[in-house]
């Protein structure tokens, strides 16, 4: 008698293993859910059915201590809690470890039953802010402390702790040259200038070797040729090549 079949492998033993959670093994979109809500999770009655429910009035008509309870009570409903940190979602009920033979571990069961849910489904699906009406995010789904945290991190403090900075000027210029809209190569030329000429002198350096912008040379070179005494003045103010 002949076996032709190939020869079954031994099973993997079964270990247990902690749940890494919900993440694009599961689901590929889960990872574009998380990056673009701030939500701590999801799953729960609406903010307005609760306090319909509870007060009798509109989650808006409430005052600031029947709000935070409402809040508060939505919070616990929560069936998933988003781990943003680590691009992945857990039930609120998970039972934190599964018992696997394979690498990727198929869900615990409170976990499974959110993968398949309606809503979360519903969730994921949802299409994405468009990026300008993203300033209207709910204050309750942006995560403030994180968001802090990291503009901390990346030098953006000021920016993010000025009450208006946004209305300002400067952050109105540098949102517009990052979006291309000054096209004024003189302008940016001496902007570039400017804020290398502050930062070089911070650090107790000068602007040698510095490549000006060639609209910002020639457009000194010019006024130096047709009035000495405007660029004179110009040159006790401004930074630029000066011959
Ligand atoms: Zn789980």
């Amino acid at each position: 008698m002949f076996f032709t079949g190939s020869k079954k492998q031994p099973d993997a033993p079964l270990v247990e293993k902690p749940w890494p959670g919900i993440t694009h093994h599961d689901t590929p979109t889960v990872e574009k859910y998380l990056r673009r809500s701030g939500a701590k999770g999801g799953g729960s009655r609406s903010l307005f059915k609760m306090a319909m429910n509870k007060f009798s009035k509109p989650f808006r008509a409430l005052g600031k201590t029947r709000r935070k309870e409402v809040e508060d009570t939505q919070f616990h409903e929560l069936k998933w809690k988003n781990d943003h940190g680590n691009l992945r979602v857990f039930s609120a009920n998970c039972e934190k470890i599964v018992q696997t033979r394979r690498p990727q571990p198929v869900p615990c069961p409170p976990c499974s039953t959110v993968l398949s849910s309606k809503a979360f489904k519903k969730t994921l699906n949802k299409p994405p802010k468009a990026s300008k009406n993203a300033i209207y995010t709910n204050k309750r789904y942006q995560n403030r402390v994180i968001g802090e945290i990291y503009a901390r991190t990346i030098g953006l403090q000021a920016i993010i702790e000025e009450p208006n900075a946004k209305n300002t000027p400067y952050v109105r210029y540098a949102q517009g040259a990052l979006e291309g809209k000054y096209d004024n190569q003189v302008f940016n030329g001496l902007v570039e200038a400017m804020v290398t000429k502050i930062d070089r002198e911070e650090r107790g350096v000068g602007m040698q070797n510095f490549k000006y912008a060639l609209a910002y040379d020639e457009f000194c070179n010019v006024l130096r040729i047709s009035s000495p005494a405007a660029y004179r003045a110009f040159q006790e103010q401004l930074p630029g090549n000066f011959r």
